[in-house]
């Protein structure tokens, strides 16, 4: 078959990838010159641990298990099987940690409560003052801005590979599978696959009006090279409040008896923390749901990050490099991983991963490549 695959993302390269495994030829056509959304925006963290259980956390461990294979032939990607700590801070957050040890899949999860010598143990970097730390042994992290352009060079090997930079994709065609760009040339193929992130308006929004799909902006930042490795991925026990599998009544405790300070409350934040294979340290979050989004970022989030960041390394951040801010689609069905939708015959609209899209799709593309009967 001949798969055309509108969107440069994770999410679109994942779906060439699939179509190309599968001895498919390929068409991949991206609006800008380079992927610029949300997947080289973000932390290039494979993060099982949160997951809800059942369908996403299969999902998300499925996706675990295909960025390994496909790191073995595109090393370019930088996978790391660097696991993760949350580190807890008072007994309420213990007390979280404790309870997700409990969960009938915690094993497959990788959870494993840790002192905080243990802890120091996987990540001596961590020299501040905190209770204990969740372990998850399946969290990983991949280079998310270097990512794609290997994969393509990958795909590009086999000979049936076709990357089109700089094309937007306006009308599927009248006659037949395919689409037109705003060259005025057509791309006719035997499938279309529409993964074209946060933008829903446009052509998805005449395909598809009534989307389930909400749009959420986040601010990060990026430091100089840490003169020291950070082993693993680290999270604070904000964290707990936004990942599912930590819903408990532990948790509910924790939210009575220690509400967030001003500015992550308003900013809905928790910090996330990975080393970049430079040094550099990326870390985030916000949470910002209700549109119009601000044009500009935000000054009072960073300070928060700083004083959290320096207070689990116990030692003074090295000086942050870049500041900017991304937006992801997210499904508002929480029972679903992401929003498939077959909106013309043959033709696949696949958009809302939400927090989860460069973890899970690998794992996405896979199920769309066999629903599409690739
Ligand atoms: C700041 C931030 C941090 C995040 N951290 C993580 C994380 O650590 N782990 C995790 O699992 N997830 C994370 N996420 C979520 C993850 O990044 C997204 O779910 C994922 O990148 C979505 O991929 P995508 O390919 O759907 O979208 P995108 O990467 O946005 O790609 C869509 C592409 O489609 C192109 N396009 C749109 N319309 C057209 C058209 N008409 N014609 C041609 N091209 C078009 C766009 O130009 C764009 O390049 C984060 C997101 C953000 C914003």
């Amino acid at each position: 078959m001949r798969v055309i695959v509108v969107g440069g993302g994770v999410l679109g390269t994942m779906h060439a990838w699939h179509a190309i495994e599968r001895g498919h030829e390929v068409v991949h056509i991206e609006r800008e010159r380079e992927a610029r959304g949300a997947s080289v925006r973000n932390f290039g963290l494979v993060w099982v641990g949160g997951r809800a259980g059942g369908d996403e956390l299969e999902s998300a461990l499925r996706a675990r298990e295909l960025w390994e294979r496909i790191a073995a032939d595109v090393p370019g990607t930088g996978f790391r099987p660097a696991g993760s700590l949350t580190v807890c801070r008072g007994a309420e957050e213990v007390a979280v940690a404790e309870a997700a040890l409990t969960l009938p899949d915690a094993a497959e999860r990788g959870l494993k409560l840790l002192t905080a010598g243990e802890a120091r143990e996987h990540n001596p970097a961590l020299r501040g003052a905190f209770d204990a730390a969740l372990w998850c042994e399946r969290d990983g992290a991949v280079e998310s801005r270097v990512a794609l352009p290997a994969l393509r060079a990958h795909l590009a090997a086999t000979g049936r590979y076709t990357w089109l930079p700089g094309r937007e994709v306006r009308d599927l065609l009248a006659s037949g599978t395919g689409v037109r760009d705003d060259h005025g040339d057509t791309h006719e193929g035997d499938l279309v696959m529409l993964c074209t992130g946060a933008w829903l308006t446009g052509l998805v929004r005449e395909l598809a009006p009534a989307l389930p799909v909400r749009r959420v902006r986040l601010q990060m930042m990026q430091t100089d090279p840490l003169d020291e490795r950070l082993t693993t991925a680290v999270a604070d026990g904000d964290s707990f409040r936004y990942y599912p599998a930590y819903a408990s009544p532990a948790l509910d405790a924790l939210v009575a008896a220690r509400p967030q300070a001003p500015v992550p409350t308003e900013h809905r934040m928790q910090l996330l923390m990975v080393q970049r294979l430079d040094g550099g340290l990326t870390i985030g979050d916000t949470h910002e749901y209700d549109e119009p989004f601000a044009f500009d970022v935000d000054s009072a989030p960073y300070g928060h990050l700083v004083e959290v960041a320096e207070a689990l390394l116990g030692r003074p951040l090295p000086t942050i490099r870049r500041r900017w801010a991304g937006v992801y689609a997210q499904t508002v069905d929480t029972t679903r991983v992401v929003h498939r939708e077959e909106v013309a015959p043959a033709t696949w609209l696949v958009t809302g991963p939400g927090g989860r899209g460069m973890t899970c799709s690998p794992a996405i593309a896979e199920r769309t490549a066999n629903l599409a009967g690739l």
